[in-house]
């Protein structure tokens, strides 16, 4: 058996940080680029459609009582109520993708991320990334300039309380460059695939070197 082709288990990569961090950012360049091996979980929300999103790619936006129907029938892995709004994660692609043995990136709050972590402890990686300072990050809200400036000062208000859970996270980010934020995120990603616990192909793997040991 070659080494590349040990086998080992899927994960969940969760990304959190209040709006504007960069968290969004980096997740979409992320998973638009096929060479990180990550599919993006496309989340369900109640919230407005921005200008710039695109149903079905950025979310798939639906009305608060088809939302109701999806949590009723379990049909989500988690879900939050995040700035007045409704926001879960479908759990089929979820189980799909992991079942194949390949990552998942999650772009979703601490609330959800605690839900996914109580279901699915081991296979959960967390990041949380804090913006270089609070000034950056309202700058950043109102060059985005797609939301009302009363959304942007009820995103402030939540950063305060958001950033506060940046101790139940497994790797922190302060995203002052994006290349570098690049650079870290990958050096978790592949530190990660490597765990012992995910490669479930290590033991055969180890037989075989020592099988290989007896016949020299
Ligand atoms: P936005 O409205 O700016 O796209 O997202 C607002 C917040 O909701 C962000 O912190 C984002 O991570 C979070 N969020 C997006 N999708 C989900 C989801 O499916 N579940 C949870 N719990 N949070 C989400």
């Amino acid at each position: 058996m070659a080494a590349q082709s040990i086998g080992r288990r899927g994960f969940i990569l969760i990304l959190s940080s209040p709006s504007g961090a960069g968290k969004t950012t980096l997740t979409r360049a992320v998973a638009g680029d096929p060479s990180w091996g990550l599919d993006l979980s496309i989340s369900v929300t109640t919230r407005q459609r921005r200008p710039s999103e695109i149903d079905g790619k950025h979310y798939t936006f639906i009305d608060r009582e088809a939302f109701e129907t999806l949590r009723s029938r379990d049909d989500l892995l988690e879900w939050a109520e995040v700035h007045g709004n409704f926001y879960g994660t479908p759990r089929r692609p979820v189980e799909r993708v992991l079942a194949a043995g390949r990552d998942m990136i999650f772009d979703i709050d601490y609330q959800g991320t605690r839900q996914v972590r109580a279901k699915l402890s081991d296979d959960v990686v967390t990041i949380f990334i804090l913006p270089p300072s609070m000034a950056e990050l309202r700058s950043r809200l109102e060059r985005r300039a797609e939301d009302s400036p009363a959304t942007i000062e009820k995103r402030l208000a939540n950063a305060r309380m958001e950033i506060q859970r940046w101790n139940e996270y497994d790797y922190v980010l302060v995203n002052d460059d994006l290349d570098e934020a690049f650079r870290s995120l990958q050096g978790i990603l592949t530190a990660e695939r490597l765990k012992r616990s995910r490669r479930t192909g290590l033991n055969d793997f180890v037989e075989g070197l020592l099988s290989e040991i007896g016949e020299t």
